[in-house]
């Protein structure tokens, strides 16, 4: 059995309501044994109609987190990390925040492509599936040329849940070279990628990214996979987790990979 979870969201991130507690009560009820969580920080979000600004209040996450770490440290694992939303022109404030605390775990994830999200429809009715994805992918690959401070880059195609057109199938080689150097660099930098159970949340055949980008990171010699659900209420933690063992182990992981000091640990399978 799985029993870290490193990608969870609470009250302290815009889109979520559930509180610290009852997730990591949730938690101990499933077995976890360690939990990350990993709250939304996107500095220059665009404004939308919910007025959601995703920024952290970092002082309170921090002080209720530490609170509850030792509340239930003879249960469970409590770990401190952020989910930093990356964008070509906020990275050096992004490397002001990220070294500004001692976090044990940072996701970098591009969310924003454009001042648009793709999970809202105007990003592929403006930029139709397969060029709406290498849009996402271009970001990503700006992204890390430049940018290091995080542990593993998030939901690697998160942009592909969105695509709403029946005709469209991913396939590595429409993005061969694009992926390549955006893997390569990731490896180089020394960090990792993350299997996200969000993509069978949301009825895609695969987490996210798709397995061909996983088996291509395998290949190039990836080894730091964190396993998250980005469960953002108690219902959603460890999200569909009894299948990773068969579906990783099929593409040839033996390890997945748990953070603490933002120094990675191997976890066999
Ligand atoms: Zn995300
Ligand atoms: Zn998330």
């Amino acid at each position: 059995m799985i029993q870290a979870d490193y990608h969870l969201h609470t009250s302290f991130s815009s889109d979520s309501n559930s509180s610290m507690e009852s997730m990591i009560l949730h938690g101990i009820s499933l077995g976890l044994k360690t939990i990350c969580f990993t709250e939304h920080h996107d500095i220059d979000y665009p404004d939308n109609p919910e007025h959601l600004d995703f920024l952290v209040d970092l002082p309170a996450y921090k002080q209720q987190l530490f609170l509850l770490k030792e509340k239930y440290q003879n249960q469970i694992e409590i770990n401190f990390g952020i989910e930093l939303g990356l964008m070509p022109s906020t990275l050096s404030k992004c490397h002001d925040f990220a070294e500004s605390e001692a976090f044990d775990f940072i996701i970098g994830s591009t969310h924003i492509v454009n001042h648009l999200d793709p999970y809202d429809s105007i990003y592929f009715e403006t930029y139709p599936s397969k060029k709406g994805l290498k849009r996402y992918f271009e970001d990503i690959l700006n992204n890390v040329s430049s940018y290091k401070d995080y542990s593993v880059y998030g939901h690697l195609d998160y942009a592909a849940r969105y695509i709403n057109d029946e005709h469209f199938q991913f396939h590595y080689k429409d993005f061969g070279d694009l992926l390549d150097t955006i893997l390569k660099q990731i490896i180089y930098d020394g960090n990792g990628i993350e299997v996200n159970t969000g993509g069978w949340k949301y009825g895609m055949s695969d987490p996210n990214p798709h397995h061909e980008i996983l088996q291509r990171y395998l290949e190039l010699g990836g080894e730091i996979l964190t396993l998250g659900s980005d469960g953002h209420c108690p219902e959603h933690m460890a999200y569909d987790f009894q299948r990773l063992p068969e579906y990783l182990t099929s593409l040839g992981v033996k390890y997945y990979t748990v953070y603490r000091n933002q120094t990675p640990e191997f976890i066999k399978l």
